[in-house]
């Protein structure tokens, strides 16, 4: 198997994995296609640009039997790219047991010609006792190894990938012992069990706990999917946690209940009450709200479908376009503006990639500006990783006096700028760089060490103006952390100057245990510039 990664924005990432029938581009979808009874064509399928589809094993075993081997999966369903196939874990769900054995459905994945298998496991269901789904994660486990152990025996070229499924549910303890364990056991391909039922509920927030959970225990390196979470509000926000592969039999679903799929919500047809769908998809190019209300059933359940289909083909679209742009972060942002329940998901989001810090890429390489626009700015990795670095790993150089300088004052990069430059230069000349460990304040980022200011985010950055409060409030507590660390590592003086007397809070700031501190104020740069060769002085005595 080789699944290569391309192009990464927080733990989500852009990749290809080779199989038998052609290459996947990740993040991918897998349209569910019912063997018995499709709805839209696969054909159709391929015209909106899906190269993908997931289809049930179990299901064609059941109504087509051997003939399926004979011809090959790929000849019964008329679709040469790859095809995923579902062992009957959902039947196990629905029904509470099927009539074949996980050794019988992974032969006959193989025989068929499926690309990629699932294997026959055990689905946690919803609100079981934590001791039942401990035993039904041993059982999955034990189903795991044994399907390695056979899939060698009865595919001796590797030429399907096989699917290990993450159970656990919402018992996150136990999700994560199950991932840790399935993860030792080298699958292809790791999925996470269905989180249908919080889906319907709209529980974003548990979802992402879930991949947060699972996503932190298996091999960074493999692709990880996510059953049954086919929801454009869901998409970027699972993407953003690591999740490649997605399935979706929501598309037909929601068609058979007359509800429209759309970027951030769903409507019900008889809801829209104007002539057209708010969409540009060849369905609502075509037909009017009044025309599909008035058609039969099953013809408008068929092109209610196709637009879904187009819908969640856009949204993968944005979502790699966002990747490779790397505005992930200001994607999520914006769609969480508009629904409390998917602004769950970013809050869990925020949380989740916490524990991710170190599988999502170090940005300082980049150069496009971070934009700080609203307090969950504050959260993006970037700025998460700065504040963790400069607090935890950051080693000050030695002295004795710390030097603030107004921030709101100064150009960046901070260290081209000239006063900085010019400040340096006398404090180099005259022999006290050794005894200053100058600080710039940010007004919103606080503390940023004059020798690391070109680090990235540290001087690619904007901001709003004015500068709102809650901005202001956590760079000043920053300024604060990072004095007691100061103050803890030997300096005794400070000289802050700032550009406003901010009173109360400068007296908090001073409250840390220096033996002198000095506050200036620097209106302008004229005023600042003006300032300079007192505060060489200054030091010079000290
Ligand atoms: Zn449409």
């Amino acid at each position: 198997m080789s699944f290569e990664i391309l192009d990464k924005d927080l733990a989500g990432r852009i990749g290809k994995l080779r199989t038998r029938s052609g290459i996947i581009e990740t993040p991918a979808l897998f349209p569910v296609i019912n063997p018995i009874k499709q709805v839209v064509t696969l054909n159709e399928i391929s015209n909106i640009g899906f190269n993908q589809v997931i289809t049930n094993a179990y299901l064609l075993r059941r109504h087509y039997g051997d003939l399926v081997k004979e011809v090959s999966i790929h000849k019964l369903l008329n679709w040469d790219k790859p095809i995923m196939t579902d062992s009957g874990a959902y039947q196990l769900l629905m029904y509470g047991k099927v009539d074949v054995s996980p050794e019988e459905i992974l032969k006959y994945e193989i025989e068929i010609g499926t690309d990629i298998g699932v294997i026959l496991d055990i689905p946690t269901q919803w609100g079981r006792p934590r001791n039942i789904v401990l035993l039904e994660v041993e059982e999955t486990l034990r189903r795991a190894r044994a399907a390695l152990v056979k899939a060698r025996m009865w595919d001796p070229d590797h030429k399907m990938l096989i699917v290990g499924p993450v159970q656990g549910g919402d018992k996150l303890g136990i999700l994560s012992y199950s991932a840790e364990k399935i993860g030792e056991l080298g699958f292809d391909i790791y999925a996470i069990g269905s989180p249908t039922t919080l889906l319907e509920e709209y529980d974003f927030s548990m979802i992402m706990r879930m991949i947060a959970t699972v996503k932190a225990r298996l091999p960074p390196g493999k692709p990880v999917h996510l059953f049954g979470a086919g929801h454009p509000l869901i998409l970027p926000f699972a993407v953003a946690m690591g999740v490649d592969f997605f399935d979706s039999a929501s598309y037909v679903l929601y068609a058979r209940d007359d509800r429209i799929i759309l970027r951030d919500r769903t409507v019900r047809l008889n809801e829209i009450k104007v002539d057209r769908i708010p969409c540009n998809c060849p369905v609502c190019r075509k037909y009017s709200v009044k025309e599909l209300m008035s058609m039969n059933k099953a013809e408008r359940e068929r092109l209610l479908a196709i637009h879904n289909l187009y819908v969640l083909w856009e949204e993968i679209q944005e979502i790699k376009a966002r990747i490779k742009e790397g505005t992930l972060w200001e994607y999520l942002e914006e769609k969480a503006g508009g629904d409390a329940r998917v602004k769950s998901a970013l809050l869990a989001l925020r949380k989740g990639l916490r524990a991710l810090l170190k599988v999502i890429p170090d940005e300082s390489g980049r150069v496009r500006a971070l934009h700080i626009t609203s307090v969950e700015s504050l959260y993006r990795p970037e700025i998460v990783r700065h504040v963790e670095r400069l607090l935890n790993n950051y080693e000050p150089p030695q002295g004795c006096i710390v030097l603030v300088l107004p921030g709101e004052l100064l150009d960046r990069p901070y260290i081209r700028d000239s006063i900085v430059y010019w400040l340096i230069d006398q404090l180099s000349t005259n022999n006290l760089l050794s005894k200053v460990h100058v600080v710039i304040n940010n007004p919103v980022l606080g503390p940023i060490p004059y020798e690391i200011s070109e680090i990235y985010p540290l001087s690619q950055h904007e901001y709003p103006e004015p500068i709102p409060g809650y901005l202001r409030l956590f760079s000043y507590h920053l300024l604060r952390k990072y004095l007691v660390k100061l103050r803890e590592r030997g300096f005794t003086d400070i000289m802050v100057i700032m550009k406003e007397n901010y009173g109360k809070i400068i007296n908090e700031l001073m409250n840390i245990g220096f033996k002198e501190v000095t506050i200036l104020e620097a209106k302008s740069r004229q005023e600042l510039y003006a300032l300079i060769p007192w505060v060489i002085r200054e030091i010079g005595n000290i």
